[in-house]
Order: structure tokens, then sequence, then C-alpha cells
């Protein structure tokens, strides 16, 4: 859009007023009543309002919703807001269609990789769920980077967008810590990430404590094995004075023993890393969430090993719309 306006000569103003526009209930240029009558037709000509457009909405039982967006090319990629207590929202956004890394595990993954999004389409969903989340008479205060897509493989437009989400009106205002980033272990992202100025939380998706079961959940432990990820995270933790945030996913008879849970302990020793352990969310592969009472002697393990971990809630899985699930309707099951 910003091309679009700068190509015909328009001020650098035009963008924050069309964002503006966008944000409190536009859907098209007609409605921006900001720009001349001559403005708006031109625009509606050259481009959409919206990069992303909703053609499906679910609500969850627990008040999560999942969009389904078409972009312009016809691609379709979700989106998800989660409902806290106190107002606040929580956006799951996409990084890409589909997603190149093929986690065994993942929906998204078995879809293959489709292309990457540009700032502007993720922006854009932030728009759309702030929409939502002030209609509920709410605030959008987070946003998750755990949507469809590997962030570090599109990191240009990744941080394109935080600096976006970042920014006070007419960006979105979203404190930088409210901003989390997480990656199936693209080790150069985290490089760079390191020195990046915006503060945003970084999360790695580890998933096993050995690289051979790391290795058969995850394809990307053959080029960046567990030792050299986590060197990578203890140096991105010495650069920034930042903890970086491991999420475990359990599964049940792969990973979730209390052997696990010792060599997981070993792992993270001495490191600034919390531990999130995630409850797998049913898809077309053939694994299976831990029980309950694995879960418990799991946490357990590793709190007499010192490890602080906290079990983080699976939310929308009636929809389709938790960690893992989404696949724009190409699940089959
Ligand atoms: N590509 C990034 C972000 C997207 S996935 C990454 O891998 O981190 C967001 C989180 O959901 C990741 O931790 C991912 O491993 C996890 N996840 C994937 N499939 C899942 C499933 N079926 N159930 C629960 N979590 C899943």
């Amino acid at each position: 859009m910003g091309e679009v306006l700068t190509e015909l000569g328009q001020p650098r103003y035009r963008v924050e007023q069309a964002v503006r526009a966008q944000a409190s209930g536009a859907d098209d240029w007609h409605q921006v009543t900001s720009f001349s009558k001559d403005l708006r037709a031109t625009m509606a000509e050259r481009l959409p309002l919206w990069s992303v457009v909703p053609t499906d909405r679910q609500v969850s039982r627990d008040g999560t919703i999942k969009w389904g967006l078409a972009l312009e090319d016809g691609a379709v990629v979700e989106c998800v807001l989660i409902a806290h207590a106190r107002g606040r929202r929580t956006l799951c956004v996409s990084s890409q269609v589909g997603c190149a890394l093929a986690c065994r595990f993942c929906a998204t993954g078995a879809m293959g990789f489709g292309r990457d999004l540009t700032p502007w389409e993720i922006v854009d969903q932030a728009l759309l769920a702030r929409r939502e989340a002030e209609r509920e008479g709410a605030r959008l205060t987070n946003v998750v980077f755990m949507g469809m897509g590997e962030p570090l493989q599109n990191l240009d437009a990744v941080l394109a967008a935080c600096d976006e989400l970042h920014r006070d009106a007419p960006g979105l205002g979203i404190s930088a810590r409210q901003i989390a980033i997480s990656t199936a272990g693209w080790v150069p992202g985290i490089t760079r990430l390191a020195d990046h100025p915006l503060p945003v939380r970084l999360a790695i998706s580890l998933h096993a404590a050995d690289d051979q079961t790391r290795g058969a959940l995850m394809p990307i432990n053959a080029r960046y094995p567990i030792a050299n990820l986590l060197a990578e995270c203890r140096r991105y933790c010495d650069r920034t004075g930042r903890r970086v945030f491991i999420e475990y996913l359990l599964l049940e008879g792969v990973n979730d023993s209390p052997a696990d849970a010792h060599r997981l302990a070993d792992l993270l020793r001495d490191g600034r890393f919390h531990v999130n352990l995630i409850e797998y969310n049913p898809t077309d592969g053939d694994y299976r969430a831990s029980s309950r009472d694995r879960r418990e002697r799991f946490v357990n393990a590793l709190e007499d090993a010192g490890i602080q971990a906290s079990v983080r809630r699976s939310r929308g899985a009636d929809v389709d719309a938790a960690c893992g699930q989404l696949a724009a309707g190409g699940r089959t099951g």
C-alpha cells in the first residue's frame, strides 16, 4: 500500500490515514473518508485496502476465534484470537503460507511450503484481530508468531511487521515483551534476532531432549542438532540479557518419560530458560497426547531437577484452532 501511495506522489501520512481507517472499521477504500474521492477511486483500482480478507470465522466453545483469510493471490492462511482474563487477547499470527520444515506432528508441516507473507499481510491479521477485540470491549495485548509458517525463515517481513505492531498509533502499540517469535530451531535467524533492537520474546520448539528423538520428530534437527541450537540460544541470552522460552510438546511414549525430563533438565542447566509444556493437539499424525498422569510425573521430575515449567492449556481445539492444527482446510482427518 505504501509503495502505491508513494508512486502516486502521496505523502507518508496517507498510509497512516489508511491504517486508522482500517482500525476504525473501513472495509474498502471508499470508506477511507480522509482521502479525496478521486484518491479513493484510484486506490480502489490499484489494490484492496485489506491484504487479508476473512473467508471463514469459527468460534470455539472456549471463545477462541479462528479466521480463514484469503490473500490477494488466492492463497489461504489462518490466524487465531485467544481470550484471557481482564479483557486481554492474544493473537496467533501466520508468517508463511504453509511451512517448509515438515515437523511430523504439525498439520501446517504436512501442507508443504507455499510462500512468505509480506509485512502488510502480517500486520493486517493484527488489525483485524484488534477490531474484533475492541468490538468485544477487550484489548489486543499479545501477538505470538505461532500460526502457520516458520517466522525465522521470513525474518525480514516478520521484523518489519513487529516494528509496526510495536509502534504507537497508527501502529498497534503492543509492547515488545508481549510479542513472541517461535521457531522450530532455524539457527541463523536466532543469530540475527539477537542483534535486533526490538526486545521481542524468543521461543524455541525443542520437543525432545536427544537428537535421535528430535530428529525423528523434526527434520530440521539434522541441520541444526540440539547442541548447536542451544549454544545459539545461550549466545542470544548473553547478548540480549533476556530469557529464552523452551516449548516442549508432550507425546505419549515418545518424549514424556521421567528419563526424558532428566535429560531435558541437564540440557537446560545453567541457562536462562523457561519451559512451557504443550499438550499435543490431534492432527492426522500417529501421535497421542500424554496422559495426565505421565504429564504430572514429567513436570515433577523437571522440578526435582530444578527446572521450572508451566503447562500450557490447549485452546480452540474443537475448531482446529489450536497449536499445530492450522492447515487452511487442508486437514482431511
Ligand atoms: N514454526 C514455528 C511456529 C509455529 S508452531 C515453530 O515451530 O515454533 C507453534 C507451536 O506449536 C510450536 O511449538 C509447534 O511445535 C507447536 N505444535 C505444532 N504442532 C502441534 C500439535 N499438533 N499440537 C500442539 N502443538 C503443536
